[in-house]
């Protein structure tokens, strides 16, 4: 099969290594009726393997360079899209009901954030997710309250998922090897998820943490106080707590006695 050169652009650094290929591959035992959808499938490492799944795969590469390899890989029930995987609409996109739908990837780490949002924010029922991310962020990922890592991001994933950290990926399983250590991190949908708007949610926790030094007192000014104290008080924190020192569950509190 034809090479093509790694534009560091794209975030691409090919996975060589056969052994953690498969692992992700293998994350989540899938079904004739789910579907796996792939973000950046490059020169198809990861697909190759996936294809042998009996689920249906959904492909989306930016790269019109990787066409000749990846339109082989074309069938029935594997889809690929040329284009900018921000830009697509899922649930355009997906015209059949799947029973379960998982992400694997391998997807490129300068967009990992905004990847993660637009999969949430489309509403799609993700059963799961095996994502190969920057170790620094797979740690902001499954960080716990009063650590460094602990932020918006990690609130925001614990609305939706169990995370877990599986292993590291050193640089060298790559082509072009990356500058930095890479972990696979595998996300599970909770049973019972809280009902709430999704998208504002997401704003309120950005403004609980957007000062990560101020208290959350300084961080949400302009929202009725009394209600925050109220739940601050019944679990025992001062009114000079942080945003960092707080659970998700306490995050859901204060935002459903705001906005309900
Ligand atoms: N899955 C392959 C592997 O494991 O070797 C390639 C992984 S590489 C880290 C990331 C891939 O994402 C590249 O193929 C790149 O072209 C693609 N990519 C980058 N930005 C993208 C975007 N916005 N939408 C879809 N694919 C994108």
């Amino acid at each position: 099969m034809a090479e093509v050169k790694a534009k560091k652009s794209l975030g691409q650094n090919f996975l060589k290594d056969e052994n953690i290929l498969q692992k992700i591959a293998d994350s989540f035992k899938v079904n004739a009726n789910d579907l796996i959808i792939e973000i950046g499938p490059g020169m198809g490492a990861l697909t190759k393997y996936l294809i042998q799944k009996p689920s249906s795969l959904f492909c989306y590469e930016i790269d019109e360079r990787m066409k000749d390899i990846l339109l082989s890989f074309k069938s029935e029930k594997v889809e690929i899209i040329f284009d900018d995987f921000l830009r697509r609409d899922l649930q355009k996109d997906l015209k059949q009901d799947f029973e379960h739908i998982y992400v694997i990837a391998n997807i490129p780490y300068y967009i990992t954030t905004p990847i993660i949002e637009h999969l949430l924010e489309s509403a799609m029922p993700i059963s799961g997710m095996t994502l190969l991310v920057q170790k620094e962020v797979a740690l902001r990922f499954c960080a716990s309250p009063k650590t460094k890592d602990y932020g918006y991001f990690t609130v925001f994933l614990q609305h939706f998922f169990e995370i877990h950290k599986l292993f590291d990926v050193f640089p060298n399983a790559f082509v072009p090897k990356p500058k930095v250590t890479s972990s696979v991190v595998q996300f599970v949908r909770k049973e019972k998820i809280y009902d709430l708007d999704v998208s504002s949610f997401c704003s309120f926790l950005k403004q609980c943490f957007q000062y990560k030094r101020k208290t959350l007192r300084n961080n949400l000014q302009q929202y009725d106080w009394s209600k925050i104290q109220n739940i601050l008080d019944k679990y025992g924190f001062s009114l000079n707590v942080r945003a960092e020192e707080l659970s998700y569950e306490i995050f859901v509190l204060l935002f459903k006695s705001l906005f309900n």
